[in-house]
């Protein structure tokens, strides 16, 4: 019986390289892993990918420094560079690593994504895009040239990376539908890029609890949730909970949690991000006609969460 699992794949630690940019040896994060894991736990994750940056950030389960069971901690690392002269970030998150991966300068960004995305794929891992419009690195134009990759960020917690369009840029929903509607299937992904956990908790922080997965799998255990993240058998959210999701070539039914007096709408999505229907209320369905390209949804609510579930293709 397949149940939902709510995790967040990336997230930073003091254990990782310094910033990035920032050569003075200032940790990326404020706090060591055991207090992020720590803050993850008490909110209710069942799992979680520690992504520092270059490098593989372990808690040490033989040595009795852990006690608990959630979340389940699934080995990552963010691999990040810049390229050209450092103005361009290029970071993926790397799922389920057996190794560190380093790092490769193939000099352009469409070769240093897809340099990586092997690398990261070769050390056993799922790989994931981060943040296209951080440092205006990269969008749609870029990923829709590269293969392997099964994660995009559609969210992202960090309040420097540009996710939302406005200047004549995409938001990162809309740099996801260029690259589906490309023929790219790629698997959206909510993330937090949590950097402080200590202090004032504020939008302008880079604070955690913001973006998450739900992952349906047979159990709580590293294959089980990889194979989910794998094959789109999740959705990403940033407040809405859908403790009803079926959905194939047939069409989308999904049913929203009840929170308070919160109203929700349900926007249908095709190719070149097109509505094809909007429903209002708790509960909604959509049967393609067979020239969608795909098909997919986006629920918003009131009080600004959202929810992404995965394109379906039609051929
Ligand atoms: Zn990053
Ligand atoms: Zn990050």
């Amino acid at each position: 019986m397949a149940s939902w699992y709510r995790g967040n794949i990336h997230t930073h630690s003091n254990a990782g390289g310094p910033r990035i940019g920032y050569p003075n040896g200032d940790p990326a994060a404020d706090s060591d892993p055991f207090t992020v894991t720590r803050w993850y736990r008490t909110h209710g994750y069942d799992f979680l990918v520690l992504t520092d940056h270059n490098h593989r950030t372990l808690l040490e389960y033989a040595a009795g420094q852990r006690r608990f069971r959630k979340p389940l901690m699934i080995p990552g690392e963010e691999v990040s560079l810049r390229v050209h002269n450092g103005t361009k970030a290029v970071h993926l998150g790397a799922i389920g690593i057996s190794r560190l991966v380093e790092p490769i300068d193939a000099v352009d960004v469409v070769p240093t994504l897809q340099a990586n995305v092997d690398a990261i794929i070769e050390a056993g891992g799922i790989a994931a895009i981060n943040h296209p419009n951080f440092s205006w690195a990269f969008d749609h134009v870029e990923i829709s040239q590269v293969r392997g990759a099964h994660l995009l960020e559609i969210y992202n917690g960090h309040p420097q990376v540009n996710v939302y369009g406005a200047g004549g840029k995409p938001s990162y929903e809309e740099i996801w539908d260029k690259v589906l509607s490309s023929g790219l299937p790629i698997w959206g992904v909510a993330t937090d890029d949590s950097h402080q956990f200590k202090g004032e908790f504020s939008p302008a922080r880079i604070n955690p609890g913001r973006g998450w997965v739900m992952v349906r799998a047979d159990g709580l255990d590293q294959d089980s949730i990889m194979d989910g993240l794998q094959s789109g058998q999740f959705y990403a959210s940033t407040g809405v909970t859908l403790p009803e999701l079926e959905q194939g070539p047939e069409g989308i039914k999904l049913r929203i949690a009840e929170d308070g007096d919160f109203m929700y709408t349900t926007r249908f999505v095709g190719k070149d991000g097109v509505t094809l229907k909007v429903v209002f209320g708790l509960e909604a369905e959509y049967q393609p006609r067979g020239d969608e390209g795909y098909f997919r949804a986006t629920v918003t609510c009131t009080n600004g969460g959202s929810a992404w579930t995965q394109p379906v293709f039609l051929s």
